[in-house]
């Protein structure tokens, strides 16, 4: 053993073996203050006034409440989205945050089988595949950057997309997705679509009146379009038996995963749909702009369907465009891994956030090939 694995051997020496063998998903920094945050694609706008007013009253006239645990199941909440979606009450799960129901996912549909997923997507798929030891193939991506349909179906096992697609910012059609669940009923597998940006191209959704099949689970948030990632509410939405199988799950690892204040915001969040639209149609009017100006400023970037933009300079490695950036105090994303390395993901700000991204990235360019 060199020093290095013997100095590892030692921090994880009362680690389980599952806990050796963990990959964590390296979530985007959250720095105090003083930086345009553009790197975990958050909503440059505040949530709905009825959200304010909602976690006032949770911990002002109703705080007495907090004494009891909450509502394990969120049913106002259920009854809300069940309405939105054209489901019923027992077709939607709530859980602290998307990230929670894909875990369950995982635990409930996958852990020890196989499934497979595109290569490039979000990549906290593999760390729940290592947590429950799921067997997640990895389906290389075609003509660039989209998901390769027919090689999924080819794998021969459920599927799990996120669409649009993230970090590729590029969306399935409604049409392939329920043809793709229909050539996964034949065999009895299940297709997970993780719609966390589909309010940003409802088009392409498949979460309203999903619950007609046994085989589809879709999975949503609160964290983008309703800017309510702090609040972390997310929910699944699907056949009864499919949230029978994630709630056996949370009932078996934390029984009240989504507090009462959580609960209160989300409730007013889905019910003010008219916020939700203004949030949406100002981040879609601006991420027109912000694309047409790096295409001016010759970056590659697909038409996004997403809150974000996916964008590579042909001359200027990633690496060199993020660290400038950051020396700037404006924080993107970027992801170390071979295809995507010289790839910036940028959630879309305000305009005036994006007026300075885009004028710190004539200068660098200006600098760098100069
Ligand atoms: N799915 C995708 C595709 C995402 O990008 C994210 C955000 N990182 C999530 C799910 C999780 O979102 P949250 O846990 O905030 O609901």
């Amino acid at each position: 053993m060199n020093d290095m694995s013997s100095a590892r051997a030692d921090t994880m020496k009362y680690y389980s073996p599952l806990a050796r063998m963990l990959s964590p998903y390296v979530a985007g920094e959250q720095p105090q203050g003083g930086w345009i945050k553009l790197n975990t694609n958050e909503s440059p706008y505040p949530p709905s006034p009825r959200v304010i007013e909602a976690i006032r009253n949770a911990v002002g006239k109703d705080a007495a409440a907090l004494r009891l645990y909450p509502d394990p199941d969120a049913d106002a909440l259920r009854d809300a989205l069940s309405k939105r979606h054209g489901v019923n009450r027992g077709n939607i799960f709530i859980s602290n945050g998307s990230d929670e129901t894909l875990a369950f996912i995982f635990a409930a549909f996958f852990a020890g089988l196989d499934c497979v997923t595109p290569a490039v997507g979000y990549s906290f798929y593999p760390t729940y595949a290592l947590l429950f030891g799921a067997k997640l193939r990895l389906i290389p991506m075609v003509d660039g950057l989209n998901a390769d349909v027919g090689g999924l179906l080819n794998a021969d096992a459920p599927i799990i997309i996120a669409n649009p697609n993230a970090p590729t910012t590029i969306a399935l059609s409604r049409e392939t997705i329920l043809d793709t669940r229909e050539a996964l009923a034949k065999r009895s597998q299940l297709l997970v679509v993780d719609e966390a940006y589909a309010p940003f191209y409802e088009d392409c959704a498949v979460a309203n009146g999903c619950a007609r099949y046994d085989n589809l689970l879709v999975v949503r948030t609160f964290s983008k379009a309703h800017a309510l990632a702090g609040m972390r509410v997310g929910y699944a939405v699907g056949h009864s038996n499919l949230i029978d199988a994630l709630c056996r799950v949370r009932d078996s690892f934390n029984s009240y995963p989504v507090d009462r204040i959580a609960q209160a915001a989300a409730l007013a969040a889905a019910e003010d749909v008219e916020t939700l639209s203004r949030i949406v149609a100002a981040v879609s009017e601006e991420k027109i702009t912000s694309r047409q100006a790096l295409l001016s400023l010759g970056f590659e970037c697909a038409h996004s369907h997403t809150n974000f933009l996916f964008a590579r300079h042909p001359r200027v490695k990633g690496r060199i465009l993020f660290d400038e950036l950051t020396s700037r105090r404006i924080l993107v994303r970027r992801f170390d891994k071979p295809g995507i390395e010289d790839y910036l993901r940028i959630t879309i700000g305000t305009p005036d956030e994006m007026k300075c991204v885009i004028q710190a990235l004539t200068d660098i360019l200006k600098e760098t090939l100069s």
